[in-house]
């Protein structure tokens, strides 16, 4: 099996599990894979992640030129973007996964650190998560939200839409995609609860302990905001 089908197989593979668990409803959601000559594997327009033809995924030269298969995601900027700025990025997955779709949309979260550090997973797997406004599914302008970034952030959540999450393999995107969603899982089980979120020194236990490379500031920024707002906190009055 040459590595692009093996590529093709594991999109596949991935896709249908991403679907099958209620990670992404209908034909939402894409998946893409740069490849070695700078092309790329792409998941169909219209397609469900759940039952994908690995003869049919999308094929595109390093110009983002259709070569073979059907026609591929509109949200093609989306990705594009962030390969450019996160030039180790191998694989990029977005969703419409429920939980981080709805954390997208409450009005404390910060853009620079959507989620607070609740779970080592978190940090090691998605690292920190940026929040950028709603654009149209589609719309190029999401492009320039992605560069606005500057590559700081694998980890992407786009507002009343989904998550974007770059990895170094589909492995790694995949479950990096999983700790964020079921990351923003647990902040909405335990808004208003006043959790005990990871300790400043946690975090930079970890950091150091695993490498982790957060955007600046993060590891201690995202320490001390007080998340899960308690009752009434994050709600305007009126
Ligand atoms: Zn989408």
């Amino acid at each position: 099996m040459s590595e692009e089908t093996r590529l093709r197989e594991e999109i596949c593979t991935y896709g249908r599990s991403l679907f099958e668990r209620g990670l992404t409803p209908g034909s939402s959601g894409n998946i893409s894979l740069r490849l070695d000559d700078g092309g790329w594997l792409v998941t169909p327009t219209n397609a469900s992640l759940g039952f994908l033809d690995p003869a049919r995924i999308s094929r595109l030269d390093a110009g983002g030129n259709l070569v073979s298969g059907d026609k591929p995601t509109k949200e093609i900027p989306l990705h594009a973007a962030l390969y450019d700025s996160r030039v180790e990025a191998r694989a990029i997955v977005h969703l419409h996964s429920t939980h981080a779709v709805a954390v997208s949309m409450l009005p404390e979260i910060d853009p620079r650190a959507v989620l607070p550090p609740l779970t080592p997973y978190y940090l090691m797997r998605a690292g920190a998560t940026a929040l950028v406004p709603y654009f149209r599914p589609g719309d190029p302008a999401v492009a320039d939200a992605i560069r606005g970034l500057a590559g700081r952030y694998a980890s992407v959540l786009l507002a009343n839409h989904g998550p974007v999450v770059a990895g170094s393999s589909l492995e790694n995107a995949v479950f990096a995609t999983e700790e964020l969603e079921e990351t923003a899982k647990l902040y909405l089980l335990l808004r208003n609860l006043n959790p005990r979120t990871l300790s400043p020194q946690q975090v930079q236990d970890l950091v150091s302990h695993f490498g982790l490379t957060l955007p600046e500031g993060q590891a201690e920024g995202q320490a001390e905001r007080q998340d899960c707002p308690s009752s009434g906190e994050g709600h305007r009055n009126g």
